[in-house]
């Protein structure tokens, strides 16, 4: 039986109709993630699907992980968080993807992983809300980001 797996979808439909692109980089897509409660947060999607990041080639793997670091800087630059969580799970879709949280210090919560309130307030639909964020920001934000990966001169695919 073949899996389907969502992202490889994803990557195939660029550049026509991915939501919420931030940005193409040569070995990973950068998108704008559901939960902007943490304004800025993204998900890193590799160009290659693999079970594990350890079964990227080389190539891929290291040119994933500087790509990483461009798009924390600039998240970091655009939103100024307390802290950049970092997260690379694949337990729900395993395809290489890293979870990008910047989180401030009014988050009451900014001591635990961003999940434990994901996880808590999803169902809830006023509080799922929250955690959303306000769709007419989701294109500043983007913008944010991008303008910040063109003055770093961040690669580009
Ligand atoms: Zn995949």
């Amino acid at each position: 039986m073949t899996t389907i797996c969502p992202f490889c979808i994803q990557i195939k439909a660029i550049p026509s109709s991915i939501p919420d692109l931030v940005w193409e980089f040569p070995n990973s897509v950068a998108v704008l993630g559901r939960w902007q409660f943490y304004q800025g947060y993204c998900v890193l999607i590799s160009r290659e699907h693999a079970h594990e990041p350890i079964d990227l080639p080389a190539l891929s793997r290291d040119g994933m992980m500087s790509e990483v670091w461009w798009l924390s800087k600039a998240i970091a630059l655009a939103f100024k968080p307390r802290k950049l969580n970092y997260e690379l799970l694949g337990n729900q879709v395993e395809h290489p993807h890293w979870h990008l949280f910047p989180r401030q210090i009014s988050d009451n919560e900014h001591l635990k992983p961003a999940w434990v309130r994901i996880d808590r307030e999803e169902n809830n639909a006023p509080l799922r809300s929250i955690l959303e964020g306000k769709p007419s920001e989701r294109a500043s934000t983007i913008a944010s980001i991008v303008t910040i990966l063109q003055e770093l001169g961040a690669p580009k695919a």
